[in-house]
């Protein structure tokens, strides 16, 4: 009986520690792993007489080719594959739409911007358009991002197995030309937001994410990329958790659990 009890125990216990982490919900979508051929559809968009100007386009691709660079030599460093394609030019017209939305919070109903754009660009079935660049990019990944000619706080649209394909499944991060304070966005904020749409989880403390797990972040993953934007990439990287999680990194430990935001179940 004693045996059996400790049998019973002992399965409960490594079935505790091993459970499967359900992170593949996350990786479905446009942007999967981030690994291969990846294409960015990259849209200037603007409300009003507010428009982007010739130069603060040039500006934004050169950050969004930084960006591209940086997370291919993450990538390298992990034995990973990588490379970014588009073809946005600094001659690309603005997509006008209304309104553009503020994030408005963690589980907060901000509005689809993403699909407003695309549709404000004449793309009116979403899975109609990602399948044709699918066909005409070849490429394993698609990721939009909005550049917003406006103020805000940048954040990501990952997809997740069971959410409405036609609204959500071309994954969409939004940054805004400056934050609140005025501070022009960073090479940082778009490979924040990106990795994102591959399923990273942030590191600092927020709605979905207790004091405590930002203070473990900075003693074990301290140069993780996903545990601040507000300073420069010096000495940043992609930390473990986030590798794995972005399919970097094949192996699941269960101390990655010690991260996981409050609404990743
Ligand atoms: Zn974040």
């Amino acid at each position: 009986m004693k045996r059996l009890l400790l049998l019973v125990t002992t399965l409960i216990l490594t079935g505790y520690l091993y459970a499967q982490p359900n992170d593949d919900n996350w990786r479905d979508g446009s942007a999967k792993q981030l690994k291969g051929k990846v294409f960015t559809v990259c849209c200037f968009v603007s409300a009003g007489k507010h428009s982007w100007k010739k130069d603060d386009k040039e500006v934004a691709l050169y950050k969004l080719k930084e960006a591209y660079k940086w997370l291919q030599s993450q990538a390298e460093s992990n034995g990973v594959k990588v490379n970014f394609y588009d073809t946005a030019t600094s001659d690309d017209a603005d997509i006008k739409v209304d309104k553009i939305y503020q994030w408005k919070g963690e589980g907060k109903d901000t509005g689809n911007l993403g699909l407003k754009v695309l549709q404000a660009a004449g793309h009116n079935n979403m899975m109609a358009y990602y399948d044709s660049l699918l066909q005409y990019t070849h490429c394993d990944n698609i990721q939009v991002i909005l550049f917003a000619k406006t103020a805000g706080r940048s954040y990501a649209c990952p997809y997740k197995k069971g959410m409405v394909k036609q609204h959500r499944y071309l994954e969409c991060t939004t940054v805004y030309e400056t934050d609140s304070r005025g501070t022009d966005f960073k090479v940082s904020t778009i490979v924040h937001e990106l990795l994102h749409l591959y399923g990273a989880w942030d590191l600092y403390q927020s709605h979905s994410q207790q004091e405590n797990v930002e203070k473990k972040s900075k003693s074990i993953l301290g140069r993780s990329v996903m545990l601040d934007i507000y300073y420069g990439m010096e000495g940043k990287i992609v930390d473990e958790v986030n590798a794995w999680l972005i399919g970097w990194f094949p192996t699941y430990y269960p101390f990655y659990e010690n991260f996981r935001p409050k609404d990743r179940y």
